[in-house]
């Protein structure tokens, strides 16, 4: 996903000096949400290192042979290391890094510097990120690793330490509605919050509508409307198939949760629904049922579910247990409520 450079000015600036006056730390570590333009800066970093256009100022230029190769994955300098096609797992393997370390020995091709960029970089295996860290700490001339990241909590301790952290933050939503708009989207308010600030996040959603999370809000309203068994078909259909088929509508189920538990919040405390506020009767039900240490439990499942699914856990697994934290949440806040 290509994402867009609105926000974080100032970190690409920081990053253009550092680079200009020859300080960039070798590696470096670029974290924060999905879709902030983590790892399009990471390519516009090494467009400005190795653009040939003589005003500085000017770089990267976007016409010359490097600043055209870098983003085809195609210039020699400028490697990107993803999952590795062999693995079904989604890691960056151990054997990945040693062939890397090998491509690393030669020396660059060009005379500019050479960057790469592991993205993900929390995909890295233990003995991946191990194989790599005498690299990470002494880098072969001229050499930049950029560790795009948004768990980077999930890199070893080791890594981390050897890396300086660059942290990318969600966009103003007056800024990216205004941005939306020059785009011509419609409804750029409520697609610049429904993305908290992320601008790869608003440009995955489809423009006026967001038809995927409401299906998905009222496929997993009737679930939880019924016993323990309509809950695991609901999960088991929902999880059909290949990973690549079901993985957006698991998303548009955590999203449309993650909505209905914010408008709870904001309802609870006098506010209005935002993403529901087509179901007031539902919103002002989750309201009355959940305080905010039992919305606070559900939100930790929710990042908990997410974290899972990043990791490769079976959909259905879970799927399974999110709404069983779901139901028992919202049966306990009704209990609560009933003394
Ligand atoms: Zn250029």
């Amino acid at each position: 996903m290509t994402v867009p450079f609105i926000g974080n000015e100032a970190t690409r600036g920081r990053l253009r000096t550092l680079v200009q006056s020859g300080r960039l730390h070798p590696c470096l570590l670029f974290e924060g949400a999905v879709g902030l333009g983590k790892a399009s800066t990471a390519v516009w970093l090494a467009k400005v290192a190795n653009c040939d256009h003589s005003d500085l100022e000017q770089r990267p230029c976007e016409q010359c042979w490097s600043c055209r190769q870098i983003p085809k994955g195609c210039h020699p300098d400028v490697l990107m290391v993803g999952l590795d096609p062999s693995k079904t797992a989604g890691i960056i393997s151990v054997a990945q890094s040693r062939a890397l370390i090998g491509q690393l020995m030669v020396k660059p091709f060009h005379a500019g510097s050479r960057f790469v960029i592991f993205d993900p970089a929390d995909a890295m295996t233990t003995e991946a990120a191990n194989a790599m860290l005498k690299t990470f700490e002494d880098p072969p001339e001229a050499t930049h690793f950029i560790l795009v990241t948004a768990a980077p909590a999930s890199l070893p301790l080791t890594v981390r330490s050897r890396s300086q952290r660059i942290r990318f933050s969600p966009v103003g939503i007056p800024e990216l509605r205004a941005w939306l708009e020059t785009q011509g989207k419609p409804d750029a308010l409520r697609m610049a919050q429904l993305a908290e600030g992320c601008p790869g996040r608003a440009l995955n959603l489809q423009p006026g509508e967001n038809g995927g999370m409401m299906v998905a809000r009222d496929a997993l309203l009737d679930a939880l409307h019924g016993d323990v068994a309509v809950q695991f078909k609901f999960a088991e259909t929902l999880c059909r198939g290949d990973r690549s088929k079901w993985s957006v509508a698991v998303d548009d189920t955590l999203d449309a949760l993650g909505g209905l538990l914010r408008d709870a919040l904001a309802v609870r405390v006098g506010g209005v629904a935002f993403y529901n506020g087509d179901i007031p009767d539902v919103v002002s039900d989750w309201a009355r049922r959940l305080d905010p240490t039992a919305v606070a439990t559900m939100v930790d499942a929710l990042s908990t579910a997410r974290d899972r699914l990043a990791s490769f856990v079976s959909g259905r697994l879970v799927v399974d247990s999110l709404l069983a934290v779901v139901v028992r949440t919202l049966s306990a806040g009704d209990k609560h409520e009933a003394i």
